[in-house]
């Protein structure tokens, strides 16, 4: 079978047998693949530089028996300063490890960008690299078709814009007024108006997103309920 070239960014590599490496890759081409490249833990191994989390480069591959070898990689960014403060490496380990979870084997332009901007942004911006991380998450819960209401209750469509105190539910998909909802977990209007505009927000802007501690704290727990119910998986916090 022909070498296919394929660009992907590695959300994942594992330890494999005496000195390889299997990757996890978002392709732009093929969507989620594993890649084995064969010694890229030996010294002097052509597949170091590429065999890390985070790296976005060009492979290409040959499938044998239906499974993916690497025969030889390009770096085109490697992201290294995310490596070097623990804020922004558990920040992008959150995002590539969700991008595991969601992705599969179709090609998804939208999540790759999505994951190459926030990846960028942690890497060169001077954001919380927090604030990136869940900005990444609204996005990407817009981008899997589960954007929630957040500005009317989902029961009697009430408009909440002016209410500084609202419900969110999970099951009921958003916003919930008091009346309907007072089971629910309250939410601050300002939380949930950052939450729709960063849902909105161009890819290229991201880099302005800045959250007060408050507003931060309160998605944090929002954000990641949410996207843990609809998605039915647990991130690794
Ligand atoms: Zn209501």
């Amino acid at each position: 079978m022909p070498n296919d070239v394929l660009n992907g960014i590695v959300l994942r590599s594992t330890d494999y047998r005496e000195s390889d490496r299997i990757l996890n890759v978002l392709t732009k081409e093929r969507g989620l693949v594993a890649v084995t490249a064969r010694g890229a833990r030996k010294p002097n191994s052509k597949h170091a530089a590429f065999a890390s989390p985070f790296t976005y480069g060009e492979m290409e591959v040959n499938e044998r028996l239906g499974k993916l070898q690497l025969s030889s990689s390009t770096v085109f960014e490697s992201f290294y300063s995310i490596r070097e403060s623990y804020e922004q490496l558990l920040s992008a380990s959150r995002i590539t490890s969700i991008c595991e979870r969601v992705a599969d084997s179709d090609p998804n332009d939208a999540l790759f960008l999505l994951l190459y901007h926030s990846l960028s942004v942690i890497s060169y911006g001077e954001n919380d690299p927090k604030d990136i991380e869940l900005c990444f998450l609204a996005k990407l819960l817009k981008l899997e078709g589960f954007a929630p209401a957040l500005t009317y209750c989902v029961k009697c469509g009430a408009d909440l814009r002016r209410n500084k105190e609202v419900r969110f539910s999970n099951s009921m998909g958003g916003s919930v007024c008091e009346r309907c909802g007072s089971a629910f977990v309250s939410a601050s209007a300002v939380a949930l108006e950052a939450f729709r505009r960063m849902m909105l927000l161009d890819l290229n802007d991201i880099r302005r997103v800045k959250l007060p501690e408050q507003v931060r704290k309160e998605l944090d727990s929002l954000l990641y309920n949410y996207a843990e119910y609809v998605f039915e998986f647990t991130v690794r916090k």
